[in-house]
């Protein structure tokens, strides 16, 4: 497990958050595809932990338990992954139940944004593609204004509707960094920020995010990921280093019609970093 030549995907989503395929069904295509190591990330969310485990189990697959947190940091959301952590943690289970907690209210009010420039009853067509209505999200807004017509696809969306400045954006406060770093790390997970490149922080503010990730102790970013750009692999392999920090890959796989890179579909972990399943081995289930 030492190489960096390892299909491992750290990150995806099941029905039990937002994607649309069970944890089963992503076990099956993670190992149809190749996958050595892998994690389901719902977000804010473990409830599809167990069905997971035991469906990599049964098909001899490695698995790693997984999470993706929603955290606020410097007027932003930004995620955080945690990986190998104890699911059955009280203070884990706790800070998630908490962080989900406002999910419900915050989508009517998304609703009654959408119903002011003409679309009506978006609570309640979003509901429907929700496999779990505690966890509503923007991604099952997407998926029900594409589906009624009023866009022709999710990055559609996403540009006119539910982003800053644009109709069904509430702002939202989510979990701290510290919080969401301190309940992976006391679960004995090891803490992971998503994605780094999608921020669009300022240098100023990456800094502080990476600077205070680690002081809360975060030990790995991800670098390759669906999420970046091939030139983004690059700049956050320099990152990680400059960081002293692991490095993570994962799909952020969603749904078979909707993500661009599939399950295990990803280029390595460039060679001259410590890829973050180092730090795990003994957390492989
Ligand atoms: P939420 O947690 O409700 O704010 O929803 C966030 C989710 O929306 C992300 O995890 C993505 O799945 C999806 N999302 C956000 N921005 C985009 C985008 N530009 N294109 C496609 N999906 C997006
Ligand atoms: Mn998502
Ligand atoms: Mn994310
Ligand atoms: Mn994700």
């Amino acid at each position: 497990m030492k190489s960096s030549i390892l299909n491992a995907d750290l990150h995806c989503h099941s029905v039990v958050s937002d994607g649309t395929l069970t944890p089963e069904a992503l076990a099956r295509r993670a190992q149809l595809n190749g996958v050595e190591l892998w994690s389901l990330t719902d977000h804010d969310e473990i409830g599809g932990q167990t069905a997971a485990q035991l469906a990599a189990k049964s098909m001899g697959l490695s698995y790693l338990t997984g999470v993706e947190i929603s955290v606020s940091f410097a007027s932003k959301t930004v995620h955080i992954v945690g990986l190998g952590f104890d699911p059955n943690n009280a203070q884990m289970q706790a800070g998630l139940k908490a962080t989900r907690g406002g999910r419900e209210e915050r989508a009517k009010e998304m609703s009654q944004q959408l119903e002011r420039v003409g679309i009506a009853n978006a609570f309640e067509g979003a509901l429907q593609y929700a496999g779990n209505p505690d966890l509503i999200s923007r991604t099952h807004f997407a998926r029900h204004l594409v589906q009624s017509g009023v866009c022709q696809d999710t990055s559609e969306v996403f540009r006119r509707f539910l982003t800053p400045g644009h109709p069904g954006f509430v702002e939202h406060r989510w979990a701290s960094l510290s919080d969401a770093v301190t309940w992976i790390r006391q679960a004995q997970g090891v803490a992971v920020i998503a994605h780094p490149g999608r921020y669009d922080f300022t240098p100023n503010e990456e800094f502080a995010l990476f600077t205070e990730f680690k002081a809360h102790g975060g030990q790995a970013i991800e670098v390759v990921t669906g999420s970046h750009t091939p030139d983004e692999y690059v700049e956050y392999a320099a990152m990680a280093q400059e960081f002293d920090l692991a490095a993570s890959r994962g799909s952020d796989f969603h749904s078979p019609s909707e993500s661009r890179i599939d399950l295990g579909a990803l280029p390595w972990l460039p060679g001259a970093l410590t890829p973050v399943w180092e730090l795990l081995e003994d957390r492989v289930l």
